[in-house]
Formats: C-alpha cells, structure tokens, sequence
C-alpha cells in the first residue's frame, strides 16, 4: 500500500496495462491532459492523478479496479468534476476511474417508473429521456447540466427542488458498485426487481460516501410524475432578515413549495449583469418561490404566498407570466455561480445547513465575518431547506487574500 502522502507511482508499465483494458483511447497520460483532473470545482487545491481511464463498461471498470488493488494503488472514482469540496482530488497520485464515456439512459420502465442508468449518465439527461412522458427525475443540483449520476449518489446531491422532493437517496432504487477488490455487486431494489429487498438494506451505504466504497456504474433511480401545473414567484425585498422570515412565514403557513431560494444583493447584481433579467439591482434580496401541483389548487396557495411576503415587506412581488419566464428565472438561479466571473477571479463556495429560523442570525453573521476579513461574500441559496451558500471571493495571486478567505471558512 502507499504510504500517507506519499505519491503513487505509474509506472509504463501500468499504463500499457490498463490500454490493455480500455484501449489506448482511453487512457490519459500526458501531463497537460491530466491537467483537466487535478481539481474539482474547489479549485484552491491541485493534486494531479498519475493517470486517468475512461471505461466504458462494468467489466472494463472492474478489470481496471482489480488491477490497482493487485499493484495497491489508490483509485479516485470522477463523474464530472463539478463536486465544490475537493472530493475528487487525486491526494496520493492514482488510478482516477472517469465514468463520463458511461453516459447512458440504458432502460426506461414506464409502468413501475424507473430508468436504469449508467453512472456517467448527466443528471439532466434523464428528464430529458422521460418528459414526454410526464415524469421527471427529482434531484436537480444547479449544476445538473453537467454533474453525474454516479457524482449525484457519491455526495448524496439535492439542489433547489429538494425541499419538496428530497435529495438523492430518496431517489436512488438501487444500483451497481464495484468493490475495491473488483467484485461487482448489486445494492437494493434491482432493475427486474420488487421494491423490497430481502436481508439487509445496504443501499443507503455508498450513497454520500464520496466514492469511499467502489465505483458506482449503474443506477435505477426512481422517476416521478410531473407536476400538473407551476407557479413561480419572484419576491423583492429590502433586506435579508425580511426576506428570510418570510422564508419561515411560508413554510409556516403550511405550503411547502417545490423551490424556496434565496440571493442577496450582491449575487444579483452579478446574475443580472449576466444574464439580464431584469432583477432590481438595489434590493437587499429576492426569493424564488415555486409552487407545484393541481393547477386548481396553486392560485390560492400563490395569494397566500403573496400575501406573507408582503406582511414582511416585499416591496415586489411577481408572478412569471408563462413557462418561458419560468424558465429563464431559473436558468438566472441555477446559473448563478458562472456570473461570480463578474465579480472576482476566485471564490470557495461553503454549503452548510442551518434550521430555517436561524437563517436571519446566520446572514447576520456572514456579513461580519465579511468586514472582518475584507472580503466579499455573496449569497446564493437553497433557503426553504436552510441549505446556505456563502461564496467566499478571493484573488488566488495576493497570498493574503487566500489566507484570509481559509481562515473565513473556517469561522463560517
Ligand atoms: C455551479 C454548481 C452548482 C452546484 N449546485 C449543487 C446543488 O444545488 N446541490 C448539490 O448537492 N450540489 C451542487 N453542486 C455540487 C456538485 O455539482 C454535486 O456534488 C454533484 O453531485 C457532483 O457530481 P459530479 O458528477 O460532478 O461528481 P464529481 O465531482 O466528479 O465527484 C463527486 C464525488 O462523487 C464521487 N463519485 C463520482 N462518480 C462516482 C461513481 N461513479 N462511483 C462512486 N463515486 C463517484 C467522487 O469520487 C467524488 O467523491 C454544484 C456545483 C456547481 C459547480
């Protein structure tokens, strides 16, 4: 085994090895190549991984899993890469496992709702494959255009409809791993299976692991019935602490709407630079609000939520008149880390769950440690479940300035 900290060594040897297992194609090796791999999208730290394979099957993943274990290399399984925590950084050197050739909607089974994917399949891509349908697949993390199935079960992702629909592991029926010894097994409900399962329920085990436990490579995720209708609410706001307690209002109420998020002033005056909206530039904050469902049922609940905002003094509140605006309010949302561009050369994204009523004395708090440090902090949030995103902005050239944006991180 090697060594703590010690960097594995590739030797040509291996590398002819694995071409033997998934082609020379397959295989990357150069060092500019690897450059692609040496980090995730928590980019302050760089490890680069001695080589890269792109399987394309389960068996070329086992041959290649069982190969390292035989020559006790670590093995560092990539969907994507999007992951915010460095999960996927190669920290020993290694044998890094990309499962983006394995891409595909293998099967779709209508009648029992559920689709058998590989790992490397894009999240959005199921939707894709099943909306004609009416179903949808649920987890949809804002970086679902590019972000994996596989990297979904490995970090256990939820995103802005998880408040309503819960994150990953309520979706996740069952799937295929290969284990560090190159066994291949089925955890959970099988594709051609009941939705018990018999002996122990083992499915939950991988799921949020980070790749600890195997290489994921299939999965069979469970697809639901669209909504019949939407209702998207933009809610303008003179501050944050407003905002958030209308956040507490809604849910209080009783409605629990598909999506409650949140962005402060200074992420949407980013978002609205990029993608031009139409967000106020001067408001302390704006809440997203979706309400799903019967359409008969959503007008009322949509005066309700109307009405709670403008107790906490929404100076605006719309309502996205047809299914485009709907759609562009959410590419604005979803998109919103790609306009921190605008504003700085860096940023570490923090993503830490508060209970919803502490949100206000939580913002509060991000905001001192913002003057404190001499840093800039926007926001941008999954609010109806507390799940905070404080974008920490840095210039990764002034040593300072990423010494101060650790230690800030630290304290958030
Ligand atoms: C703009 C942006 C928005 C985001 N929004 C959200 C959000 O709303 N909600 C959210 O939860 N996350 C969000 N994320 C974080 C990230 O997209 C998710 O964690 C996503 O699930 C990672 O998927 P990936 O395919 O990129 O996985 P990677 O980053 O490649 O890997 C993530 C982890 O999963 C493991 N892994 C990957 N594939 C496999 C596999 N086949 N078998 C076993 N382990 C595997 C890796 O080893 C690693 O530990 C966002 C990221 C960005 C950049």
């Amino acid at each position: 085994m090697t060594p703590p900290h010690e960097t594995a060594v590739i030797t040509p040897a291996m590398v002819a090895a694995l071409c033997a297992i998934v082609g020379t194609d397959g295989v990357i090796a150069g060092d500019d190549e690897l450059l692609v791999y040496e980090c995730d999208a928590y980019t302050l730290e760089k490890h680069l991984p001695g080589v890269v394979v792109l399987p394309r099957s389960t068996e070329e993943v086992a041959a290649v899993v069982k190969l390292c274990a035989e020559h006790h290399l670590p093995i560092i399984p990539r969907g994507a890469g999007t992951s915010l925590s460095g999960t996927v950084l190669a920290v020993t050197g290694g044998v890094m496992i990309a499962l983006t050739r394995m891409n595909r909607v293998l099967e779709v089974d209508y009648r029992n709702r559920r689709a058998l994917v590989e790992a490397g399949c894009v999240n959005a891509w199921v939707t894709n494959a099943v909306k004609s349908q009416g179903l949808f697949y649920a987890p949809d993390p804002s970086s679902q255009s590019a972000c994996t199935i596989g990297g979904n079960v490995g970090t256990n992702s939820g995103g802005p409809h998880t408040l309503k629909y819960g994150v990953t592991t309520n979706h996740v029926l069952g799937y295929e791993m290969v284990l560090p010894d190159g066994e291949v097994v089925w955890l959970g409900t099988t594709p051609d299976g009941g939705e018990d399962v018999d002996g122990y329920d083992l499915r939950g085990a991988a799921i949020g692991s980070e790749g600890m436990f195997g290489v994921v490579t299939r999965v069979l995720v469970r697809l639901i019935r669209a909504p019949q209708a939407f209702k998207t609410l933009l809610g303008v706001f003179e501050t944050v602490d407003d905002a958030s307690q209308a956040v507490s209002d809604i849910i209080g109420a009783g409605i629990v709407p598909g999506a409650l998020e949140m962005m402060d002033q200074l992420i949407t005056q980013a978002v609205e630079a990029a993608y031009h909206f139409g967000f106020p530039l001067d408001a302390g904050a704006v809440l997203i609000i979706e309400l799903d469902g019967l359409a008969a049922s959503l007008d009322k609940q949509a005066a309700q939520v109307v009405e709670i905002c403008r107790k906490n003094r929404a100076r605006d509140v719309r309502i996205a008149k047809d299914d485009q605006e709907r759609a562009e309010l959410w590419k604005c949302r979803k998109r919103a880390f790609g306009a921190i561009g605008r504003l700085s050369p860096n940023f570490i994204t923090q993503d830490g769950v508060v209970p919803r009523s502490k949100l206000p004395e939580m913002m509060r708090f991000i905001q001192r440690c913002s003057e404190e440090y001499g840093l800039r902090i926007p926001n941008v949030f999954h609010a109806g479940d507390g799940n905070l995103h404080p974008l920490i902005l840095y210039d990764e050239r002034d040593p300072d300035q990423v010494r101060r944006a650790l230690a800030v991180s630290d304290d958030i």
